[in-house]
């Protein structure tokens, strides 16, 4: 009973407090309604509790006026003791627990939403049980808002921060720890550490400077070894330290003429609790303006303390036990505030572990639905077919060509759709195997399709596929065999065809007269109908998004996929930004390719680069001039060409032929530029960034490259790509005005490297992973912990998720509920098509 009384002093210690508040329901984190559902009163029979509850019930949906008057009668109603009034409900067990609520209570929330408690009140009365399972994700939800100390303008400073809820304060991670473990005496210090100290205030001076309402803020501290001064500066007149008061301070130590000091301490008074900005690994926040990192590491420390051990743990218990990883309550709390840096690495290791199994299970659960979706059409590798393309070409396939080659028709010939990623640095040779499997494809009475990132890459695309196949056998034996004599009919189908021949093309693609379409991504945004699509391939494939892969899925067939793509990317890397796909490589160029000599020069080197281009261009060979980029708009940067295009015909080159090529061009002019350029007529082809990718002049010998440092590596690999495609030597002349340091190592390190996969390499480390691909383009949520390149990390997780998704495809068995609902949420509405 002497804890019922104290609970009830407890309560009307609240009350009072609530009335000074002015009935905002703020005395108590959760709001009074919370309390009284978190005491369990609405359970109990005896008195006054059970009255108390169920004039408390409601208060939290009331407006302050209602409110003021069921304070009133609460008090009426402790003042006499409590004449207990007949129950409403008889209660289904045992009053529940009458203490104040232990922290890892699962009622956080203020003013809950008067529906749920309604809700409750009509249910039976089991349900009236708190939950203990359904509570605290409902908690971890609230707004930050719901805090004590929150208010409408914090909490729209910390949504800069991407924190809108208790549980993204949980996941708002240091991104450094100050150590101020080691706490010493005063007579021990020395300038130039980080110290901390335990000591009691005995003078303190507030001295205005000659700086604009600047306070010169000086303190004595003692402790029983001697004396040290402490230096703050503030815009204030006050100062939260209280002489004869003791604290802990911790900051760096530094000399002042003969004395030490101690330069803007961290402080906090010294009560024995556990410390927070002092004396420990202390964690340095990310913060935004209007948010101070002492009000946030306060903040956050509250928060984890009570919040912490709500997180629901949503890894199973065998796989964790397996991984010997923390459990995720405490991995969130030493992340946070960690004893030891092993604590901290624990912890780490943890919550790493979770950000890379979650992406490699949406990878792999993205694929798995792939490929046990309806059925592909079984394409087998018609021999004969693909012997007669082979010898046709001017060329034999290289190794590397040939194995990727048997991969994919491995895959066509099964009735599971295949997901592959084809990887080839530029001039590898992708476009005749996309082309090889294309016309299996057509040989098995299916279409197939190929899409560009661009308009003009699509017209060279279509002008290639159907030189290639031109050039065999392989159209006559197939013609013959289908009694058509235009067989395989290739179409090209791009925003720039219009009107009667759009509408005819279109008809031939839905009637299964085109056999191979290529476009570009307007193939699957817009109403095309295929008749019998049995093989999609993508080009470039980081320019399209998992979305728009997913998009040709939705159109109702469930072709078989490849994606091409020139961008070698680092093995771990692809692991996870194409998880979802199986990965062939074509790791060798063909015979007989020049090594493309590379120069980075300065300003005053641009004469010589021109003369150069000129010397080549007479020897018979053509150049790419690549202008600027303009990041601005396609409209600015094709009238900088423009501009750039006159002054160099004006009054560098006016005794050659210059063409120039902008993305605002109309098709045709593209068309006939490119042509031109092809045929030699063109002798040096000014453009924009557009060339980027692709294009096939092997003529051309030097790529002169303007504002170079202003394109990543693997950008400029793809331009000097362009070149060393023929027989002659090839040059890459890179120009830089003024490079930053970082612009100034990427130039060294294409000047020195040839190979796609190390200049790769080299990027990811120059740049890091989020901005190599930009995992945003790439469809990734964001990392907090985990780095993508921790191969042994990312290995891990991969396997993990493997063998979990091997035993449970659909995470439909009960022990993995959680799982699927974290999955959700980490990926949120990346992929939502695939996994909601
Ligand atoms: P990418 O992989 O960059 O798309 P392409 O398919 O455009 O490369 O091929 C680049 C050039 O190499 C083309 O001119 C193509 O005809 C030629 N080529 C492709 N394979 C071979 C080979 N095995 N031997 C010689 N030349 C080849
Ligand atoms: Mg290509």
């Amino acid at each position: 009973m002497a804890d019922r009384r104290l609970d009830l002093a407890f309560l009307a210690r609240l009350l009072e407090l609530e009335e000074r508040q002015g009935f905002q329901d703020r005395a108590v984190l959760g709001g009074l309604s919370g309390l009284v559902q978190r005491w369990g009163l609405a359970q109990t029979r005896s008195e006054p509790w059970h009255s108390l509850g169920r004039l408390l019930a409601p208060y939290s949906r009331l407006d302050p006026g209602r409110r003021a008057a069921v304070l009133q009668a609460v008090r009426a109603l402790l003042a006499r003791g409590g004449p207990a009034p007949p129950p409403a409900d008889p209660p289904a067990r045992p009053a529940a627990t009458l203490s104040p609520a232990p922290p890892a209570d699962p009622a956080p929330v203020a003013g809950r939403p008067a529906k749920t408690a309604a809700g409750r009140r009509a249910r039976p009365a089991r349900s009236e049980r708190p939950a203990p399972r359904g509570e605290p994700a409902e908690g971890l939800e609230a707004p930050v808002v719901r805090l004590h100390g929150v208010g409408p303008t914090y909490a729209r400073r910390l949504a800069r921060l991407g924190i809108r809820t208790i549980r993204d304060l949980l996941y708002h991670f240091p991104h450094r720890y100050l150590d101020y473990r080691s706490r010493r005496r005063l007579s021990e210090l020395s300038a130039g550490e980080q110290a901390t100290v335990l000591a009691t205030v005995i003078s303190l001076d507030i001295i205005p400077t000659r700086r604009g309402g600047l306070r010169r803020i000086e303190a004595v501290l003692a402790d029983e070894t001697g004396q040290l001064r402490a230096l703050w500066f503030r815009h204030s007149d006050r100062f939260p330290l209280v002489i004869g008061r003791q604290y802990v301070f911790s900051g760096p130590v530094e000399r002042e003429g003969l004395w030490l000091v101690l330069r803007s301490p961290e402080f906090e008074p010294f009560d024995g609790r556990d410390l927070v900005h002092t004396g420990r690994l202390v964690p340095v926040y990310p913060l935004t303006e209007g948010i101070d990192g002492r009000w946030l590491r306060g903040l956050i420390k509250r928060v984890v303390e009570r919040f912490a051990p709500l997180v629901e743990e949503f890894l199973p218990a065998d796989l964790r036990r397996a991984q010997g990883l923390l459990d995720l309550p405490t991995a969130i709390a030493h992340l946070h505030f960690p004893a030891t840096p092993e604590q901290l690495a624990r912890a780490r290791q943890r919550l790493a572990f979770d950000e890379l199994f979650l992406i490699q299970l949406g990878v792999l659960v993205r694929k798995w639905r792939w490929q046990s979706g309806a059925e592909a059409p079984v394409i087998p590798t018609d021999q004969a077919v693909l012997r007669a393309f082979l010898d046709g070409l001017p060329f034999r396939l290289t190794g590397a060509q040939a194995r990727a080659l048997q991969e994919i028709a491995a895959d066509l010939a099964r009735p599971v759709p295949m997901s592959r990623l084809l990887q080839g640095d530029v001039g590898s040779g992708k476009t005749v195997v996309a082309t090889a499997a294309m016309l299996l494809a057509v040989a098995a009475g299916y279409q197939a399709a190929l899409m560009a990132p661009t308009e003009i890459l699509a017209e060279q695309h279509a002008r290639t596929v159907q030189r290639l196949l031109e050039a065999g056998t392989a159209p006559a034996l197939l013609a013959g065999r289908r009694g058509r004599p235009d067989c395989p009919r290739v179409v090209l189908l791009t925003g720039a065809v219009k009107g009667a021949e759009r509408r005819w093309l279109l008809q031939a693609i839905a009637g299964g007269t085109a056999d191979i379409v290529i476009g570009t991504h307007a193939l699957i945004e817009e109403a095309v109908e295929f008749h019998r699509l049995g093989l999609a391939i993508v080009d470039e494939q980081h320019r399209f998004g998992v979305l728009q892969r997913a998009a040709l899925r939705q159109k109702g067939y469930n072709p078989h996929v490849l994606v091409m793509s020139a961008t070698p990317i680092p093995r771990t890397l692809a692991l996870t930004l194409y998880g979802d796909l199986d990965l062939s490589v074509i790791d060798e160029l063909p015979p007989g390719r020049q090594p493309i000599v590379t120069r980075w020069l300065g300003p005053e080197e641009r004469a010589a680069a021109y003369d150069f281009v000129r010397r080549e261009v007479q020897a018979g060979r053509q150049a790419f001039i690549v202008c600027p980029l303009v990041e601005e708009s396609e409209k600015l940067e094709a009238r900088a060409a423009t501009a750039e295009f006159r002054r160099l015909q004006d009054e560098v080159f006016p005794d050659l032929r210059l063409g120039l090529l902008h993305g605002r061009l109309a098709a045709a002019e593209k068309e006939a530029v490119m042509q031109a350029f092809q045929r030699g007529e063109i002798q040096v082809l000014v453009c924009t960034p557009v060339v980027e990718v692709g294009i096939d002049v092997p003529n051309a010998t030097v790529m002169l490259i303007e504002s170079a440092d202003r394109f990543g590596l693997a950008q400029l690999h793809q331009f000097r790509g362009r070149v060393g495609r023929g027989p002659y030597p090839s040059y890459c002349l890179l120009l830089a005005d003024a490079p930053s340091a970082e612009a100034r190592q990427r130039l060294g390190e294409i000047e020195r490297t040839q190979d796609g996969f190390a200049l790769a390499e080299a990027d990811l480390r120059l740049r890091g992973p989020g901005e190599f691909l930009g995992t945003r383009q790439s469809g990734l949520p964001d990392l907090r912990v985990a780095s993508l390149t921790d191969q042994a990390m990312v290995l891990r997780a991969r396997q993990a998720a493997q063998a979990l998704l091997a035993r449970d495809p659909e995470l439909e068995q009960p022990a993995h509920q959680a799982l699927a609902a974290q999955l959700r949420r980490f990926w949120h509405d990346r992929i939502q098509t695939d996994l909601s």
